[in-house]
């Protein structure tokens, strides 16, 4: 069986991240606004360090995440015909120790929302080149830069940066939805 390491943040779901920094800017920012990888990134710089405590000490973005259309039910497709695994990053450089909240909140969002995955077989690391599969999906162009056969980057304000060219150069293919996905993933369709 081929194994497959499927990213949780922007790729299943969409935490409430963006919610709580319009909260806390009372702002009403969308996400076509923002095309850098970390949302937060609107705050002014010198507000940074306050969001972080209060964001630390507060929320919980996995509350209110949005979940992809179609894209519980194709994980579970996928499971009859692969090894799947959740591999999710959850280091803050800016605040490590804070950081180990958001593994608590990950692994019971994934817990709640997959039950059918095998609580062993998700993966809580910020080290994602470590785990070698045969099929990658993630948001991150990073993430799928080195091994792996299939490597499918979901669509983003924040990936559109990287020309089909480079993509290509490293066997990445950008896919627009989860029918897509199973479309390659289960039904062959031409990568
Ligand atoms: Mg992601």
């Amino acid at each position: 069986m081929k194994k497959i390491m499927i990213d949780l943040d922007e790729t299943i779901c969409s935490p409430a991240y963006l919610e709580e920094v319009n909260k806390y800017l009372n702002a009403n920012y969308r996400y076509e606004d923002i095309d850098t990888y970390f949302v937060e990134d609107v705050i002014p710089l010198e507000k940074r360090e306050e969001f972080l405590d209060y964001f630390y000490q507060n929320v919980n973005v996995y509350q209110n995440a949005t979940i992809f259309p179609h894209a519980i039910e194709v994980i579970q497709e996928l499971t009859s015909k692969y090894d799947v695994y959740i591999v999710s990053a959850f280091v803050d450089k800016r605040r490590i120790f804070n950081s180990s909240i958001m593994a608590k909140y990950k692994y019971e969002w994934i817990l709640k929302h997959l039950p059918f995955i095998d609580p062993k077989k998700i993966i809580l690391t910020s080290s994602k080149d470590m785990v070698l599969c045969d099929i990658k999906i993630d948001d991150k162009f990073g993430n799928l830069k080195g091994y792996g056969e299939t490597k499918l980057l979901l669509d983003h304000m924040h990936n559109r940066k990287y020309s089909f060219q480079e993509l290509e150069e490293h066997g990445i293919k950008r896919v627009y939805d989860w029918l897509q996905i199973r479309a390659i993933l289960m039904e062959g369709e031409e990568k």
